[in-house]
């Protein structure tokens, strides 16, 4: 007899992470290849993060601080809020998933953009509820007033991805203070930013004034992606308090362990390392932009660590462009399993893995 499954397995989409390099070298025979299609920091930590790391290792056979209490007064007082308004998760997916078990439930919706980052597709799926989808605009951007328009009375939850992941469309502070404007007191609104660090279109701290405001925001952000850290697992939303009670009523009482802990704390000292690697990013963004605009291709307005592009409809199929610069070694995104076929997306390497991707895209599109 089979196992059976709760029904709402059967609604949990499938999420198909990007090849490894060591795949692409098995399959293609490809000895360096290069994994542009996970948008990850072409940079590792910084050494004094692998020092804590390595420091706290001998302690491991104790339980890490319940409460993240280090970590979160920390954040406390980088962004100038009470500690009781910070919650820290096992990567801020976690917190995303905590948010979903906490707000939603059958009968209720959750609307985010579509496309989207992908793991939204499991927020609804893993309570039961309704996931609605709104379109983003012609340009790649959420349509927040159709997504403010589709708020019911079931609506408990509204995400907006901004950046947003794949297109890295973004949205500035005023634009999004109207929108919440628009929102009933009563729906969460989280706004993911895993990539908020690098757009360069506002200070990124713009967004912390909204709290205020706001007592039905909530900001995830990441030591994911500018910090080089996803590996470790370490992510934290700003919010109420009575938001993180509930992130933290619904998972298990040690969900951030003992080195991504520290190594958080540690991160947050090192400011002047997230700006070199941002103006690095913005650098490489401009490269790889150039390069496609002489292949002739389309990217939406990025402001993230990666570029969207819209393959010509009369040249190859997305499936053989992803193939073609796997045989060269390159790993990106395809655009189908993003929910938008016709297209690539492309997380920015060093600028010799950006150079090579160039290339091989020149050399694949011919
Ligand atoms: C990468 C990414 C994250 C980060 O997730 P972690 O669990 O913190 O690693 C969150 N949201 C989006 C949109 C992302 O692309």
């Amino acid at each position: 007899m089979p196992l059976t499954f709760a029904q709402k397995l059967q609604r949990i989409p499938h999420y198909e992470s990007g090849a490894t390099g060591a795949e692409a070298r098995e399959r293609y025979q490809v000895e360096d290849a290069i994994k542009l299609s996970s948008n990850e920091s072409p940079h590792g930590p910084v050494p004094a993060v692998l020092e804590r790391i390595a420091a706290a290792g001998p302690e491991l056979n104790r339980y890490p601080e319940r409460g993240s209490g280090a970590l979160r007064s920390a954040l406390a007082d980088r962004f100038e809020l009470p500690a009781a308004h910070i919650a820290v998760g096992n990567g801020s997916c976690e917190l995303l998933l905590a948010a979903a078990e906490a707000l939603l439930e059958p009968d209720a919706e959750v609307i985010t953009a579509a496309p989207s980052f992908a793991m939204y597709g499991h927020l609804a799926a893993v309570a039961g509820a309704e996931w609605v989808q709104v379109a983003l605009d012609r340009q790649g951007r959420h349509d927040l007033d159709r997504m403010a328009d589709a708020v019911t009375e079931a609506t408990r939850l509204l995400v907006v991805c901004n950046p947003n992941n794949p297109t890295g469309t973004f949205h500035d502070s005023g634009t999004i203070a109207a929108f919440l404007e628009r929102v009933p007191r009563c729906v969460c609104v989280i706004i993911d930013q895993a990539y908020v660090e690098f757009q360069l279109v506002e200070d990124p701290d713009s967004s912390l004034d909204l709290l205020g405001g706001f007592p039905n925001l909530v900001l995830t952000r990441t030591f994911s992606k500018v910090h080089g850290l996803c590996g470790l697992r370490c992510g934290y939303a700003l919010g109420s308090a009575e938001f993180r009670q509930a992130v933290d009523s619904v998972r298990q009482p040690f969900p951030v362990n003992s080195l991504a802990q520290v190594a958080g704390t540690e991160a947050l000292r090192h400011t002047d390392d997230v700006v070199r690697r941002v103006e690095r990013n913005a650098t490489e963004r401009l490269f790889v932009e150039e390069g496609l605009t002489e292949l002739a291709l389309q990217t939406t307005d990025t402001q993230a660590n990666f570029s969207w592009i819209t393959l010509p409809e009369d040249g190859s199929a997305e499936a053989e462009v992803v193939e073609g610069l796997a045989r060269r070694g390159v790993i990106v995104r395809a655009g189908t399993p993003l929910g938008s076929p016709g297209h690539l997306r492309v997380t920015y390497g060093t600028r010799p893995e950006n150079e090579r991707f160039i290339e091989a895209l020149g050399e694949t599109l011919a």
